[in-house]
């Protein structure tokens, strides 16, 4: 890799108890789209996370006991200030992990000034629970507090939005925080931490320690004084997660990764859905968990399906992520790059039909994209149930398609994978949607359409997809304790 000479190198600090503290060593990241080094990222340890875990500590019992109405301000300030620079933050975005610019303008960033408002809203309209047993003169009721300093660890497909959907929960709550984001993702994080002062966050309650999950993320998991950890990622690093918290026995809450079925009937408005599946399957580059990787399609429209998702999938241009017309950015890593690129190799030795994309197409790139780390949208059909393509999360631009007969089968065939996170339903017939949506592993199913979210209702995986749910009240249970009192007069 060459360093990007016309510009100099982007440094970034960790940011602890309200200020910016430069870290001993560094990582190099690169601009997905040029192939460039073009930040240096803090490589924090033991020694960093222990202080910013002391300043969250610190500051704790301060910002626990105001009320939820200062806090709920405090965030509405933040969601103005990030909104007020988001289109700096939407260029960050796209140039740190490989979007496009069009979807960091209308999905990362205003999701994350959304986040910040949804929790500032959501924290002053929480019910605690009352019974009364008038026999024995008594009256019971719960009541719940903040419990600690939250760990939390977010991946690098949506950097500012995921970390944002956990940062404001928590201190909305009256927890303070040490944030761990992707070493790969860092700068908007970064960015953020800029503005927590202006916005009326104390020092100390919120502080966020860059570096890698192996050094950084696994001290963080590991300290005793934070006990809960909100981990967005892949199911292996849970399952590390899992095992390095367990002597502290901690509070998770891991939202992991999906294999997600698409499930088209014979019924189906096609005219809806072969855009929105072509747009859940390739958004992002595929690399949102909730993305489509298997689409089944009812055996007597299978055909005309193909064709015309084939054609709809060609629209999608991959290039230039500041270029409007893009609608495929880079892929995060070089690595991953390969790993996704091997799938469809795998797939193809195996018998699959690559229909378009990768091996099939061309791809022009821009003189300045040459060494980016593209692959075009990439669907492959009749490819067996078993195969590693239609197991194994890819997480890139690639989706498959096949065909099914029957809902019973499709049921069955669309729950075989060891993943449960979401799932959509395509079919004008409302008896079946209930009834499969019903069936369906899945902690989430959009029918007749994809990524609908209301932040009120859970958000979460079954299976290796997760433990626990986010949302207004899942959040809410999740970053407070709740106590029993019984009052007898
Ligand atoms: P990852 O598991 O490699 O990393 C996620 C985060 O965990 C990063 O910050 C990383 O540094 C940290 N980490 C890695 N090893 C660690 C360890 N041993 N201890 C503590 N922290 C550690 O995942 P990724 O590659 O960044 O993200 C992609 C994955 O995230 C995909 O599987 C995707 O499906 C999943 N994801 C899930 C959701 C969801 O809401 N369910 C949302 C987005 C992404």
């Amino acid at each position: 890799p060459t360093m990007a000479h016309s510009e100099a190198l982007l440094v970034l600090e960790n940011f602890i108890d309200g200020k910016f503290v430069p870290c001993s060593s560094y990582i190099d990241s690169y601009n997905p789209s040029t192939g460039d080094v073009y930040c240096r990222v803090p490589d924090s340890g033991k020694e960093e996370v222990e202080a910013a875990v002391k300043a969250a500590k610190d500051a704790f019992p301060l910002w626990s006991s105001r009320s939820p109405l200062e806090r709920s301000q405090i965030l509405n300030k933040l969601a103005d200030l990030i909104e007020h620079d988001l289109e700096a933050f939407a260029q960050a975005e796209s140039k740190d992990q490989g979007k496009t610019l069009k979807f960091a303008r209308t999905v990362d960033i205003p999701r994350a000034v959304h986040n910040f408002r949804f929790f500032a809203s959501s924290i002053l309209h929480h019910v605690t629970e009352c019974t009364e047993m008038p026999a024995l003169g008594c009256v019971h009721y719960t009541s719940r507090a903040p419990v600690g300093v939250a760990g939390l660890i977010s991946p690098w497909n949506l950097p500012l939005y995921l970390l944002t959907w956990k940062i404001a929960p928590a201190i909305a709550c009256g927890n303070t925080v040490v944030a761990k984001p992707s070493e790969m993702t860092s700068v908007t994080a970064w960015m953020m931490c800029k503005l927590l002062g202006k916005a009326g966050v104390p020092p100390g309650v919120v502080n966020v320690v860059f570096g890698t999950g192996a050094k950084a993320g696994e001290a963080l998991v590991c300290h005793p004084d934070v006990p809960l950890i909100s981990f967005t990622g892949s199911t292996l690093t849970a399952q590390r997660i899992v095992e390095k918290s367990a002597p502290h026995c901690k509070r998770l809450s891991l939202e992991l990764g999906g294999k997600n079925p698409a499930i088209v009937f014979d019924d189906a408005d096609l005219s809806q859905c072969i855009p929105t599946t072509v747009r859940s399957s390739f958004a992002n580059q595929g690399e949102i968990c909730l993305c489509t990787s298997r689409i089944f399609v009812q055996r007597g429209i299978y055909s005309e399906f193909l064709k015309r998702f084939v054609v709809e999938t060609k629209k999608w241009n991959a290039g230039n992520p500041s270029d409007p017309t893009v609608d495929v950015g880079a892929l995060i890593s070089k690595e991953h790059l390969e790993k996704v690129r091997n799938y469809v190799k795998k797939a193809q030795a195996e018998g699959a039909r690559v229909l378009c994309g990768e091996g099939v197409d061309s791809l022009a790139l821009p003189p300045g994209n040459q060494k980016g780390y593209f692959m075009l949208p990439t669907v492959i059909a009749e490819v067996k149930d078993e195969s590693c393509c239609m197991q194994e999360e890819i997480f890139g631009p690639v989706t498959c398609v096949v065909a099914f007969n029957t809902e019973e089968e499709v049921i069955e065939r669309a729950n075989g994978v060891k993943y449960g996170l979401a799932a959509t339903v395509w079919s004008r017939d409302v008896g079946r949607v209930h009834r499969v949506a019903h069936r369906l592993q899945s902690g989430l199913v959009w029918t007749n359409c994809w990524l609908v979210r209301d932040l009120n209702l859970p958000f979460g995986g079954m299976k290796a997809s997760g433990i626990g749910r986010e949302g207004a009240k899942d959040s809410y249970e999740f970053f407070t304790e709740v106590k029993t009192i019984t009052i007898k007069h």
